[in-house]
């Protein structure tokens, strides 16, 4: 018995919720007397790939090759399964990201296990019952589940498990995987990034607003307060549908869902559907004019004020900070 990590890179890097949902993995290695074997698909150096065993990953099996640069779910699916069943892994963990979320349900079937996605805490093993805490109804409610299959699919969302280095370099090995030409029904042509943007969905610090800006002229300072503090910026739906920010910035149940450590919302009411997408976030904090806003109820700090005079208050505030 194993317990095998998915460790996704972005752009040949591993990001902080790799090294949770490896510290996570090794966490339920250690409940089962068993090791940790991670693999990694893509372009990431040997330091990097060694690196996973300063979390716990005692081998990191590396695939690479030109078709598998980029995420592509059914390739990577079939390479995971594939390395499953060969280390005999009865649990394999995922970082609950977006491609994390496209392969967990995949890796259910191809290895008749069952999925515990948007997991936010270690499994409870009692009385040979596997039970796993995870978020349910777009993260308004927890339920714990019990998996009953031998093989289980883990998604542990990110900021939700603590990285822990327990010391040690992972053995890397190649691992040349058996994938059928059927496995690349997708082609990825090309990959636009936005230029200098911190990625919403894995933003450690989110700054969002809404209709309260009252229009897109006024976003220069939300854009100001996200830089200064290396945020991402986000949105509520009307303010893309309007088309006053793009429809990759819309946060919430028809959106994206994020999980930041802190979530600072400006002129935004917390309408059910938008705390959807947030409510895994640690810390929130809601700037807003009126005190009657609902989002005053799931803030951790809340400002009652015009965003237009505390938003350039604090700022100012930042910048005194940095200097
Ligand atoms: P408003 O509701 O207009 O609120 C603006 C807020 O700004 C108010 O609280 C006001 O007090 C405050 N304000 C005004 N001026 C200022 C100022 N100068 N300074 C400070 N505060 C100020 N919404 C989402 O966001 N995400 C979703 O995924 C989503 N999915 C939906 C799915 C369905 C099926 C439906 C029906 C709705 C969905 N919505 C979603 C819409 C949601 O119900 C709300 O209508 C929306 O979130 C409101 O956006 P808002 O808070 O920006 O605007």
């Amino acid at each position: 018995m194993s317990v095998l990590i998915y460790a996704e890179n972005a752009g040949g890097t591993f990001k902080k919720s790799v090294f949770e949902a490896v510290s996570y993995a090794k966490a339920i290695a250690d409940q089962n007397n068993t090791d940790l074997v991670a693999i990694s698909i893509g372009d990431v150096d040997a330091a990097g790939l060694a690196s996973l065993g300063k979390y716990g990953a005692k081998k990191v099996l590396n695939v690479s090759g030109d078709k598998l640069k980029n995420f592509i779910n059914q390739a990577y699916a079939s390479i995971i399964a594939e390395a499953a069943k060969k280390e005999g892994a009865d649990v394999v963990v995922l970082s609950n990201t977006f491609s994390g979320r496209g392969l967990a349900p995949r890796l259910g079937v191809k290895l008749e296990a069952g999925v515990a996605d948007g997991a936010v805490a270690l499994p409870e093993q009692n009385d040979g019952k596997f039970r796993v805490k995870k978020t349910a109804f777009s993260g308004k409610a927890f339920a714990v589940v019990e998996l009953t299959s031998a093989n289980k699919v883990i998604a542990l969302i990110p900021n939700s498990y603590k990285v822990v280095e327990t010391g040690g370099i992972a053995q890397v090995e190649d691992f040349a995987a058996a994938t059928k030409q059927s496995d690349f029904k997708a082609i990825i042509k090309e990959i636009v990034r936005a230029a200098d943007k911190v990625s919403l969905p894995d933003a450690e610090i989110v700054v969002s607003a809404g209709r309260g800006l009252k229009g897109p002229e006024n976003w220069g300072m939300i854009e100001e307060l996200a830089n200064l503090l290396g945020a991402a910026t986000a949105c509520s739906k009307p303010v893309s549908d309007a088309g006053w920010r793009p429809h990759s910035e819309h946060v919430g149940q028809t959106g994206i869902a994020v999980s930041p450590n802190l979530y600072i919302a400006i002129g935004i009411s917390g309408a059910i559907q938008h705390l959807a997408g947030i409510s895994s976030s640690k810390v929130i904090v809601v700037i807003n004019k009126d005190p009657e806003a609902p989002f005053f109820k799931v803030a951790d700090y809340g400002i009652v004020g015009d965003a237009f005079e505390v938003v350039p208050q604090l700022i100012a505030t930042v910048k005194e900070y940095k200097a």
